[in-house]
């Protein structure tokens, strides 16, 4: 098929006007036959709110009330059908019901509690989902609302799931594939099922991904993210107005920047895309005249300065042991145990005694939970001295041949020559230079870095 996958986030989904221009570029477009929708905007945060279990009654009536109130101001434009009336009264009920079990929980129910966030997360992306496929049939679109859990099959990792995706493919092919010539699919981001029927989340910002997974899945021909920009910066626009819009970005350089810390893109979202070479659009559902970013596998122009990400709250592990001189195995049993506690490590760097690792703080799981555990920190301080340092910032410098062109690290360090460079790593990838300075000091870097490297060279090659 020569189909196209669109996926609408919050801010696209938050209200009826915003879900109207939603519908516009639906009809704009014959080829887009799955539509893959995140939560209205603010939904899934509250009801993470709600998954603490720690809000006293009279706040969780209030978030529920609200999630309840930015829905109906949506329901009240439409002309739901008695099943669909049904359908979101049982997913509002649903969420007081387990909001109400899960703040019952006794300490040590961790298990119960993370398998039942997922459940009442879940209920975002079925709540928007509803509505929007009634915006599209009142449109006059053969929109068919599908319930993604019939196919997004997952593990049973509660909160940050992983995709089975072979079974997706298959069950896509059985349950998606044959409604595409007639129908156009509306269906949920962010959720699947397990192997037993259980509701799983992928992790927050997931929609993306689940896009992407079904646009791998029924082998479309483009995946088109609307969100709330117009496409991907050089850098975050809220650091620097110099900032601007990329007209396109490779498949490896726009992963580096997902990976670190560009908000636009969940940095699981382009694996599949890169595994089926499928062009990715990122555009703003507010203008899509505007244009956007296209992210495809080889690009036109290859500069050595594309754009520069920031990751925050990033934490640096230090571990320290005189055993490690000359010591073989002493790496992998430092990364065994991160293994273990499911943590994943960003940045590396050693040296005969010491090992530095930065592990990232923001969005762990689909619940926040942060992840360095007394329990982690107590099984490697019995192999070695570890030291915690938080609140730095991850700035990545992101391109092409950054590893073989001459240069880049005299510009870099002569426009940063006062500002106290704590950990560098190049050489890895030729698409990436990173390094991390102080949480308060990583915006003005940014702009520094901007200025010198973007604002001086249009598109910045060096
Ligand atoms: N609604 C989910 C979240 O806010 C998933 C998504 O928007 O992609 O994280
Ligand atoms: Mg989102």
């Amino acid at each position: 098929m020569n189909h196209k996958v669109a996926k609408f986030g919050g801010t696209s989904l938050a209200n009826f006007e915003a879900m109207s221009r939603c519908a516009d570029i639906v009809l704009s477009s014959q080829s887009t036959r799955i539509v893959v929708v995140s939560a209205s905007s603010g939904v899934t945060n509250l009801l993470v709110s709600l998954s603490t279990g720690a809000l006293p009654a009279t706040q969780r009536n209030a978030a529920i009330a609200k999630i309840s109130e930015i829905q109906s101001a949506i329901a009240t434009h439409l002309e739901l059908s008695s099943q669909q009336l049904s359908l979101i009264d049982d997913l509002l009920e649903k969420v007081g019901d387990i909001a109400t079990s899960i703040a019952r929980l006794n300490v040590g129910e961790e298990q119960v509690r993370t398998q039942l966030t997922d459940k009442l997360l879940a209920c975002g992306e079925q709540l928007s989902s509803t509505l929007f496929t009634q915006v599209l049939i009142e449109r006059g679109v053969n929109a068919h609302w599908l319930d993604v859990r019939d196919v997004m099959r997952t593990s049973s990792d509660f909160g940050k799931a992983t995709v089975c995706i072979d079974t997706v493919v298959q069950l896509a092919s059985e349950r998606i594939t044959p409604l595409l010539e007639k129908q156009v699919i509306v269906t949920q981001g962010f959720i699947g099922s397990d192997e037993a029927g259980n509701t799983t989340t992928l992790g927050r910002g997931g929609s993306d991904y689940s896009a992407a997974l079904l646009g791998e899945a029924t082998h479309c021909s483009q995946i088109d993210i609307w969100t709330d920009v117009t496409g991907i910066f050089t850098t975050d626009p809220r650091i620097t107005a110099q900032a601007y819009a990329l007209e396109e970005i490779s498949f490896n350089e726009a992963a580096e920047m997902a990976t670190f810390g560009a908000k636009v893109l969940h940095p699981s979202t382009l694996i599949p895309a890169m595994r089926c070479k499928i062009p990715v659009f990122v555009g703003s559902s507010r203008a899509p005249e505007a244009g956007g970013t296209i992210v495809r596998n080889e690009t036109e122009s290859k500069p050595v300065y594309r754009a520069i990400a920031l990751r925050r709250e990033q934490t640096l592990l230090t571990v320290t042991s005189m055993d490690m001189l000359h010591a073989p195995g002493f790496l992998a049993r430092v990364f065994t145990i991160l293994a273990k506690y499911n943590l994943s490590v960003d940045l590396v760097t050693t040296s005969e005694v010491s090992v530095a690792i930065t592990l990232d703080n923001t969005g762990s799981n689909s619940g926040g939970n942060t992840q360095i555990s007394q329990a982690m920190l107590a099984e490697l301080e019995a192999v070695c001295q570890v030291t915690i340092e938080k609140d730095l910032a991850l700035v990545a410098l992101i391109g092409n041949a950054i590893d073989t062109s001459y240069g880049v690290g005299t510009r870099l360090f002569s426009t940063l020559h006062d500002v106290n460079v704590r950990m560098i790593c190049q050489g890895a990838s030729s698409h990436n230079l990173c390094f991390l300075v102080e949480g308060n000091q990583a915006t003005d870097v940014i702009s520094r870095l901007h200025h010198a490297m973007f604002e001086q060279n249009a598109q910045g090659v060096a």
